[in-house]
């Protein structure tokens, strides 16, 4: 054998080698559909009972996203992460703070809300799912108040309270982050709550939540048991899923990666939305075409994440960069479709070839787009002269 001959087995053998090691994520991502248009999802979060001024921040979504339209007619969708209750200032003022009451979005005092989210599902811009029926765990809010002023006095304010201004820990529903690191919550517990928002949601919505996203990200297989007894059948997360606040008081106990397609435990499709727009915190329109661009070449959906504060805090600011980042989608992707995340899932499942890629040279192209994210591959492949060949299955699409 010339000593050509024993270094390309040897190369080959090293290849060989890299693959193996990484066979789990590289199968994984394989096993992932492969999307054949350009997808974009704008999912808002933290909507529906807290401050008035949402009602006029919801209209003025609603005129700005009909006006801007896919290639199919539809017009630019947002989804709403829905919080079904605040705390009642006054009544729990009343009670000097020892006991909690809840001010729901039923209440009369948010007809303007939910006046404006109902014609923006009318006007199909808006798709509600479920983000809590308040973003926080009420005891652990109450044990954190018992020492704190400043809780207290957010509790007990007259007016719908903004619950972006309580700590983050606090803001986890799916915790007692009444002290860090934070505890479980009962099962039982998460039964019982989980029972009453799905129920609250079908009474305000006409029809059961399908679609949960846990507030701040941080839930467990005991919220995704109860959310299957709800009726949810997505689960939308950030490809990873936090089941604690660690002594920091940050996201952690990470238990479980996922990618779009694959299962919960508790039978829901998971979907990732993992691209970041908050105007108000200074990303440029920009950033949406970037995403969609890059997701669309790993054949994903480009799903992503802005919060009301946006179009609370700085509303024309953040209206006027939405609007150009979808026209910016629009111009570069004249392809790009608007889709809710039950859409995605419904093809996903039913394995539509309307939507779903299964031509062998762009699902490898997609495959390949897909590996850079993984972190110790990328290098090794580099090292070992794997990226070469791996690069002509991206160009050969
Ligand atoms: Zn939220």
């Amino acid at each position: 054998m010339t000593v050509l001959a024993l270094a390309l087995a040897m190369l080959l053998l090293l290849w060989a080698g890299v693959l193996l090691a990484f066979a789990r994520p590289l199968a994984a991502r394989w096993r992932e559909p492969v999307f054949r248009q350009p997808i974009l999802i704008i999912e808002s979060d933290d909507w529906g009972a807290g401050p008035l001024a949402q009602a006029d921040a919801l209209t003025r979504l609603t005129d700005t996203l009909q006006g801007i339209r896919d290639r199919s007619g539809r017009p630019a969708l947002m989804t709403l992460g829905v919080i079904l209750e605040v705390p009642d200032g006054p009544r729990i003022a009343a009670t000097r703070c020892t006991e909690y009451h809840a001010l729901p979005l039923a209440d009369p005092r948010f007809d303007a809300v939910r006046a404006a989210i109902q014609s923006g599902i009318q006007a199909g811009v808006f798709v509600p799912q479920l983000h809590g029926q308040c973003h926080y765990w009420p005891p652990a809010l109450m044990a954190a108040a018992s020492n704190n002023p400043g809780l207290r006095d957010w509790l007990a304010a007259p007016e719908p309270a903004s619950t972006e201004g309580l700590p983050s820990p606090l803001q986890s529903r799916w915790v007692d982050a009444s002290s860090l690191p934070s505890n479980a919550l009962p099962d039982d517990a998460i039964q019982r709550a989980v029972a009453t928002e799905a129920a609250d949601y079908e009474a305000l919505f006409g029809s059961a939540p399908q679609v949960a996203v846990a507030t701040t990200f941080v839930w467990t297989d005991a919220v995704e048991a109860a959310w299957a007894q709800g009726g949810i059948k997505a689960v939308i997360t950030p490809g990873r899923r936090a089941t604690c606040r660690n002594a920091a008081g940050q996201p952690g106990c990470v238990d479980a990666t996922m990618l779009t397609g694959e299962h919960s435990l508790a039978g829901q499709a998971y979907l990732v939305r993992d691209v970041y727009f908050e105007p108000a915190l200074g990303h440029a329109p920009q950033r949406l075409l970037g995403a969609l661009q890059a997701r669309t070449r790993q054949g994903r959906a480009c799903l992503v994440e802005t919060h009301r504060f946006n179009f609370l805090q700085a509303p024309d600011a953040s209206l006027a960069a939405l609007e150009e980042g979808l026209k910016a989608a629009l111009n570069v992707c004249p392809d790009v479709r608007f889709l809710s995340p039950l859409e995605l899932m419904r093809a996903i499942r039913q394995r539509d070839p309307a939507w779903i890629e299964i031509r062998l040279k762009p699902r490898l192209a997609a495959w390949r787009a897909r590996l850079d994210e993984i972190p110790r591959f990328r290098r090794l492949s580099r090292l070992s002269g794997l990226a070469l060949p791996l690069a002509l299955l991206e160009s050969r699409a």
